[in-house]
């Protein structure tokens, strides 16, 4: 692209809240065939809500709930978000020896019990699950919401279930993207049940779920060798290596800074119509230039 053209087109891009942070930018959208979406954040709202409460003998929902709050509070993840609001603000225990494992879940010491949250395939390598916890985390699994369960000194104390909304761009920007002739993919931590609702309720094509941040890399470098030139659209902590190994990153604007170093482009709204209009100026651009 010429000096003149990658300014017209910044010009142009910053009318629609789409900041190109350089020439990359321009070239590498003309060739995408594959928009590559990260799920909750970028195709849900990411305001998640606790939907269920199930606790094994011993503990009550309000105990399940405010020793996972207490350990949630010191993280910055959607789901923990979920958890902290879900209290109501009522004054919670500090947390010692905090710890996240990206894509999985996070630990702490609690009033000096050990407590654990995170997903199913994750807290259930060091605990035994009980057959009513794995009952009830299938059903909900199955009507799409994501499950995380609550570990307490060694034992599954129960699980938390919770819910977002995908945005009301999300399908009309998948819609438009199928529409110029590109394929759209669903990469997600989260559950089976949870990844297919949300694909079929937006329309995108392809989905991969219980994805750990490495293997989201691992799954774009595979498309990549298929001979596929990959956008990857994200927002969240763990979408920085993904985002830097797609072909071309688009960060939705007020995702985290990780992601916006990350990426080529940033969406300043989060709006996802902003995608098939980025990609759409890009090459609109190139044309003038050839
Ligand atoms: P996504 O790909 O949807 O953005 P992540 O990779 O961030 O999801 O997380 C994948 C899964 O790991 C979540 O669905 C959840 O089960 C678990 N998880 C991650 N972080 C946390 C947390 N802070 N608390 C509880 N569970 C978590
Ligand atoms: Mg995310």
């Amino acid at each position: 692209a010429t000096p003149i053209a990658v300014m017209v087109a910044t010009g142009r891009g910053a009318q629609l809240g789409i900041f190109l942070k350089g020439y990359q930018a321009l070239d590498s959208s003309r060739l995408v065939d594959t928009v590559v979406f990260d799920k909750t954040g970028t195709v849900t709202q990411g305001v998640l809500r606790v939907g269920a409460v199930h606790t094994v003998e011993g503990f009550t929902d309000d105990e399940v709930l405010y020793l996972a709050a207490a350990v949630e509070n010191a993280s910055e993840h959607s789901v923990g978000a979920a958890i902290v609001a879900a209290t109501d603000g009522r004054d919670l225990e500090p947390v010692d020896d905090f710890r996240v494992e990206p894509g999985r879940g996070v630990s702490g010491v609690v009033d000096g019990r050990t407590v654990s949250v995170g997903s199913p395939r994750w807290t259930s390598r060091a605990a035994v699950v009980p057959a009513t916890v794995a009952r009830r985390c299938k059903e909900l699994e199955a009507e799409g919401k994501t499950v995380v369960f609550v570990i307490v000194d060694d034992a599954i104390a129960g699980l938390i279930a919770v819910a977002d909304l995908v945005k009301q761009s999300a399908a009309p920007s998948i819609a438009a993207l199928q529409a110029a002739g590109l394929r759209t993919v669903l990469l997600t931590g989260d559950n089976e049940g949870a990844a297919r609702t949300v694909a079929a309720e937006v329309g995108i094509d392809e989905v991969h779920f219980e994805m750990l941040p490495d293997q989201k890399v691992e799954r774009l470098r595979r498309l990549q060798a298929d001979g596929r030139s990959v956008a990857m659209v994200g927002d969240g902590i763990n979408d920085g290596p993904a985002l830097a190994t797609a072909d071309l990153g688009l960060a939705i604007g007020r995702g985290t800074d990780v992601a916006i170093s990350a990426a080529d482009i940033i969406l300043v709204r989060d709006d996802l119509r902003s995608v098939p209009a980025a990609l759409s100026l890009a090459t609109a651009t190139q044309r003038t230039i050839r």
